[in-house]
This record gives C-alpha cells, sequence and structure tokens, in this order.
C-alpha cells in the first residue's frame, strides 16, 4: 500500500541514483515480466510531467524520456527499478488524439489495472494547477473497480507560491474526494515530496516481495 505523507525536501538536488534499467516498450498489457516482481503503475495526462517524476524519482537524468512533442506512444513502458517494476502508461487526454487512440489507452490501463497480479499500486499524477479534467472521473471508476491501491500526486507544484500551494491542495482534494493528507505535493524541479515519494514505492515494493 502507498501513503501519503507530510515530508518534504526542496533542495533541488538530485537524489542518488537507484539500481535502474528500461526493459521496453510492449503493446500488450499483460506483458509478462520475468522475474515476477512487485509492478507499480504511473499514469497521468499528457504533460503532467510523468518523465521528469520517473527520472528525478530514480534519481537519473535520463531514465524516462521527457517530451516535446506529447502523447504519441500506446505502449506500457517497463523499467527494473531496484525489486521491482516501474510501468509507465502513456499520457491521456491529449487533445490531438483519434478515437481509436483513446480506447487504445483505455484497453492499456483496464488491462494493467486489472488483470496484472502482480500490481502493488497506482501512482496518478495530476497536474497542481488544473480542476480534474473529464477522463478524470472515467478512470478513476475504472480504477475503483480494479480495486488497486491508488496515490495521488499533484505535480509542478513549484509553478505555484507556498500560500497558493497550500489552497490547491485543499481545492484539489475537494474536487478528488479525497482528504488533503491522502494527496502528495511534489516537484520534479526542486524536489519536493520526491524522497517521501520514493520510500512509499520502495516500501509498498518490498512489502509485496
Ligand atoms: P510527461 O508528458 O507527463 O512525461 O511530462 P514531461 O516530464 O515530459 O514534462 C512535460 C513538461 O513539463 C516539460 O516541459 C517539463 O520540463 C515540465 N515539467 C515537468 N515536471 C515539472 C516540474 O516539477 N516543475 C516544472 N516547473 N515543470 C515541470
Amino acid at each position: 500500500m502507498i501513503r501519503a505523507g507530510t515530508r518534504g525536501q526542496e533542495s533541488g538536488v538530485r537524489l542518488p541514483p537507484l539500481p535502474a534499467e528500461f526493459l521496453g516498450s510492449f503493446p500488450d498489457p499483460l506483458h509478462p515480466l520475468q522475474p515476477s516482481l512487485p509492478e507499480i503503475v504511473f499514469i497521468g495526462r499528457s504533460n503532467v510531467g510523468k518523465s521528469s517524476l520517473l527520472n528525478a524519482l530514480a534519481g537519473r537524468k535520463a531514465l524516462a524520456r521527457v517530451s516535446a512533442a506529447p502523447g504519441k506512444t500506446e505502449l506500457l513502458n517497463v523499467y527494473r527499478v531496484g525489486a521491482g517494476y516501474w510501468l509507465d502508461l502513456p499520457g491521456y487526454g491529449f487533445a490531438k488524439r483519434s478515437k481509436t487512440a483513446r480506447a487504445g489507452f483505455r484497453a492499456l490501463l483496464e488491462g494493467v489495472a486489472a488483470r496484472r497480479p502482480s500490481l502493488t499500486g497506482v501512482v496518478w499524477l495530476l497536474d497542481v494547477r488544473h480542476p480534474p479534467s473529464q477522463d478524470y472521473y472515467a478512470i478513476q471508476e475504472l480504477l475503483a473497480k480494479a480495486g488497486r491501491p491508488v496515490l495521488a500526486v499533484l505535480t509542478k507544484a513549484d509553478k505555484f507560491s507556498t500560500a497558493q500551494r497550500s489552497r490547491a491542495l485543499v481545492q484539489r482534494a475537494r474536487e478528488l474526494g479525497m482528504a488533503p493528507d491522502e494527496l502528495l505535493l511534489t516537484s520534479s524541479t526542486t524536489k519536493l515530496g520526491i524522497e517521501e515519494l520514493r520510500e512509499s514505492i520502495l516500501t509498498a515494493v518490498s512489502s509485496e516481495g
């Protein structure tokens, strides 16, 4: 189970690197991984800052590619990180996407969330500045059905002052139907919340392994 906490370092300094390796991109949500290890999946709208967050969490510069042109792939990117796997789903909600691509994303998410036996938790990234979009509620329903623990992570907190952040945290929590302490404020730029999120993920993975 992943839990949000309350600490947060904002040093801007990258964390010590974790042993991490990109394993490949796969179209099949049920792509088997050997050896079998606990898995964490990361989801979020295109441009939410997912690649930057994965790099910050792994303490790597370029484990995941920070995109100039968002929303291109429909594949599951897989990383082996420490004693588990990190699954990186394509960003959803890209305006120029076709219906087919959107259905493709949904099938990928459904497969990963509901049918991967080793999936331990879902890290759901939301831009701290924006209220949840329409796709949010469809995904929320899908994840609720899948019955996996979800941690909501607010990204790009550095775009706000401290006072704005606290207000946004309360506002986002209300919109999402969660308690403010169920949301974690992060910034890949200043590293706010990154160490804490890393610890939560590593703990979730090791307690399953
Ligand atoms: P992805 O599409 O979700 O993988 O997002 P990326 O990691 O590629 O980032 C999208 C854009 O947001 C890039 O221009 C990043 O430099 C920027 N970005 C990502 N994380 C942060 C953050 O914590 N703070 C700020 N200010 N910008 C960020």
